[in-house]
């Protein structure tokens, strides 16, 4: 089998918060706590979770936006959480963004050549001029854009047609990985379908690995390989596709599954109403951070926290009721 193309290792992102009227007194956001995963080359792995739950700081972590606070993130068999900046600008290469506002991520005061030539010139990509062109005009055929556009600015496009101008943009620089970051969840849902198709088929084409973090979880059935389920800084489970829609184990996967909507028409899943709010990520709950609003939660919940352990085939579940012995 051949190594993943990221790994990531007990990944751990706290942010300070000051308190008091000096703001001297610093409390921690722990946004992202402990969080371990793979992906393969040309695979795409899903996070979902609702907002909060610290799926978007993985992404970020990952592009190194920031420093971590603990962890390792390896691309391809590298360390790039502590890299130094020479290897870093490599590796910036090889990971792209798709974010989900494409109007605040694009200069509006950039031509879209110019959007798409940055990133070849930065990471010196064309051989001359003419090779700079020729790329060009071929990413705009690539997400399916007019050649003639390439002179417009960003106002002058529709939301699903600036972000076929980010996701070119992210192209360009020729990755083997792109982070989606609720690429599609700003867009209708006919504009959703057609970006969705598009990065299948680039996926397809180009054999490139998709972060795709998204809540929107009807869109995720549609296109993912795994999946992988946040709660308050933790994957609560991992799951090929097929297996976590057709059988979520963990409680709160069960409960954001029955939220989507069934394809047939009139065809409805039984809802799970769970209780109480997300808590605070600068105090989270003892034990399984579930346990306020779990409704199967007994004692052991409380105060000891439940492992991510293999369940099932290729399915793995932090949840104390998966490790009981069955009867
Ligand atoms: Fe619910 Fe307990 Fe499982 Fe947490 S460990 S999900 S509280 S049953």
């Amino acid at each position: 089998m051949s190594p993943p193309l990221l790994q990531v290792n007990d990944l751990k992102k706290h942010f300070p918060v000051s308190k008091g009227l000096f703001g001297r007194k610093s409390e921690w956001v722990y946004a992202v706590d402990g969080v371990s995963f793979e992906i393969a080359r040309g695979e795409t792995l899903s996070l979902v979770g609702e907002s909060g739950c610290g799926k978007s700081t993985v992404g970020r972590a990952i592009l190194r936006l920031f420093d971590i606070t603990s962890g390792q993130v390896i691309l391809d068999g590298q360390r790039i959480d502590d890299a130094h900046p020479s290897t870093m600008r490599q590796m910036r290469r090889r990971v792209q963004v798709v974010f989900q506002d494409p109007f605040s991520s694009l200069n509006p005061r950039m031509r879209v050549r110019d959007i798409l030539a940055e990133p070849i010139r930065n990471f010196g990509l064309a051989k001359s001029a003419e090779d700079l062109e020729v790329r060009v005009t071929a990413l705009m055929d690539t997400v399916r854009l007019p050649r003639e556009a390439l002179n417009r600015r960003p106002h002058e496009f529709s939301g699903g047609q600036r972000q076929r101008i980010g996701i070119a943009r992210a192209l360009a620089a020729e990755p083997e990985l792109i982070v989606c970051d609720e690429a599609v969840s700003a867009l209708d849902v006919s504009v959703k379908a057609q970006i969705v198709n598009l990065l299948q088929d680039l996926q397809q084409k180009f054999g490139l690995a998709l972060l795709f973090i998204s809540h929107d979880l009807a869109i995720v059935e549609h296109m993912t390989h795994r999946v992988a389920v946040m709660y308050l800084g933790k994957i609560v489970e991992v799951a090929p596709r097929r297996e976590i829609f057709a059988a979520p184990r963990h409680p709160y996967t069960k409960a954001l599954l029955s939220a989507v909507p069934l394809p047939e028409p009139g065809a409805q899943r039984n809802p799970i109403i769970l209780g109480g709010d997300v808590p605070s990520p600068i105090n989270p709950p003892s034990g399984c951070r579930f346990h306020t609003r779990c409704p199967y939660v007994f004692d052991r919940c409380r105060t000891e926290e439940p492992q991510l352990r293999a369940a099932e085939g290729d399915q793995w579940v932090a949840c104390h009721l998966d490790a009981l012995p069955a009867g």
